[in-house]
């Protein structure tokens, strides 16, 4: 590369007082779009977490720009910095590592900030890891709930995974993958191991992978093998009572003669299958 190449771009000047929230790509820099392109290459400077990362973007599309680092270490000392570059006239890009800038990345407090100060932000969005991962789950995709990565400590850890096995919404989640047979086993408590969710590995990259179909075959398929690469947990929504239908509710019947005849009482049958099914006590009593 020579440098003489490398700015003999051309122009599409971004606009000055910007700040340009810029999705880059998720493992494919092949994603990265003809948009996004042209805003790396022209505004004033990039603010990237890791100017490692952006520089394999740079390398591969052959230009040069000023960076600087912006991650949740220095966030609070840069903001400042950043907003008067953008009231000076300056344009600034952010992004991150990969994907969208703000969704488990740095970028949130940035654009909170530039907003109050009146500077106008636009964003040019780019691939989502979360969102990649829903819509090739085949799970239903419209109404969504977005945990990002679970909190570590146990309570809150327990409320989410509570609040995720009642949701009748598809919920995503990332995970790291030495993590992720212990989360499946905290879903398979929560959820029960009937669950259908989709794991998907290396979105975008040469081994890219979906796992998918309940909890138990996922962790039967996933237990005794190295799990190596980025992961996003899909996770069906909890079925709705009013979603029922007549072969599910004569299966209840059947689980529901099933805990009788073991000599369960049939209030605590049908309270428990009411827990578990998310339907009254007195629907279940109408199948008796
Ligand atoms: N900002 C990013 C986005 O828009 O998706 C997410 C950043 S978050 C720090 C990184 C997590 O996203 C990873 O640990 C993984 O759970 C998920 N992720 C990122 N790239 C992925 C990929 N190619 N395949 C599967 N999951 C991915």
């Amino acid at each position: 590369m020579n440098n003489k190449n490398l700015s003999s771009h051309k122009k599409s000047e971004p606009e000055s007082n910007v700040l340009y929230i810029v999705g880059t790509p998720i493992g494919n820099l092949n994603d990265l779009s003809t948009r996004a392109l042209n805003i790396l290459k022209n505004v004033s400077l990039i603010a990237c977490e890791d100017t490692r990362q952006t520089k394999k973007i740079m390398a591969k599309f052959e230009f040069t720009n000023n960076l600087i680092s912006f991650n949740k270490h220095n966030s609070l000392k840069k903001i400042p910095r950043i907003i008067n570059d953008l009231n000076s006239g300056k344009s600034i890009a952010l992004v991150s590592d990969a994907g969208m800038p703000s969704i488990c990345d740095p970028g949130e407090d940035l654009v909170k900030d530039v907003k109050k100060n009146g500077i106008k932000i636009i964003c040019i969005p780019g691939p989502c890891a979360a969102i990649t991962a829903l819509v090739s789950s085949g799970l239903p995709s419209s109404k969504f709930t977005f945990e990002g990565f679970l909190p570590k400590k146990k309570l809150e850890r327990a409320r989410i995974l509570l609040e995720i096995s009642k949701n009748e919404k598809s919920t995503i989640i990332y995970e790291s993958p030495h993590r992720l047979i212990n989360l499946l086993s905290e879903l398979k408590k929560f959820c029960g191991g009937q669950r259908e969710i989709e794991v998907s590995r290396e979105l975008t990259k040469i081994f890219e992978e979906h796992i998918g179909g309940g909890i138990d075959d996922v962790i039967k398929k996933l237990e005794n093998r190295e799990i190596l690469g980025e992961i996003t947990i899909v996770i069906k929504g909890r079925k709705n009572s009013n979603n029922l239908n007549d072969n599910d509710f004569s299966k209840i019947k059947e689980e529901l003669i099933e805990l009788v005849e073991a000599g369960l009482s049939l209030s605590s049958a049908a309270k428990y299958l009411a827990k578990k099914k998310n339907i009254s006590k007195n629907q279940i009593y109408n199948l008796y």
